[in-house]
């Protein structure tokens, strides 16, 4: 039943992707492609001192892909930078190893499933790594201000 709940989820946020559109004021951006499946995404961050103000992606790839850059940038928003790195490693954790879901994950556990099939999860962690990716952009200039 669990399981009807999750794929319900991962469908609704592929069809009906939040936050998918190019980020105006974006000082971080990355792209990402997963070369195995064909997903490709552009994901944009807004960083204000050290904390994720908004976040978005556009692109096109499968409804895995899709659904997780969907879910992942609604999680993001509010979140310091370390703390997205956490989200990141426990998002990854999840996928690829048998750890006990965690309450931090949140919406996320609906994507526990694709960890038996090898072959997407490339998919459901291409937005995650864009997302390292776009958090080590050159910062901007720093001032002692
Ligand atoms: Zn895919």
């Amino acid at each position: 039943m669990v399981d009807d709940l999750y794929q319900e989820t991962i469908l609704d946020h592929s069809k009906h992707p939040r936050n998918c559109h190019v980020l105006g004021g974006a000082n971080h951006q990355a792209e990402g492609y997963n070369p195995l499946c064909g997903d490709k995404l552009k994901l944009y961050l807004r960083m204000k001192d050290d904390v994720v103000e908004d976040a978005s992606f556009v692109g096109s790839g499968c409804a895995i892909s899709t659904a997780s850059a969907s879910l992942m940038t609604e999680s993001l928003k509010g979140l310091k930078r370390d703390e997205a790195l956490k989200l990141l490693e426990r998002f990854h954790d999840l996928l690829t190893t048998d750890s006990p879901v965690t309450q931090e994950l949140g919406k996320l556990v609906v994507f526990c499933g694709v960890r038996d099939y090898p072959a997407r999860v490339k998919c459901a962690t291409l937005a995650w790594h864009t997302l390292k990716s776009a958090l080590e952009n050159k910062e901007e200039p720093v001032t002692t201000e």
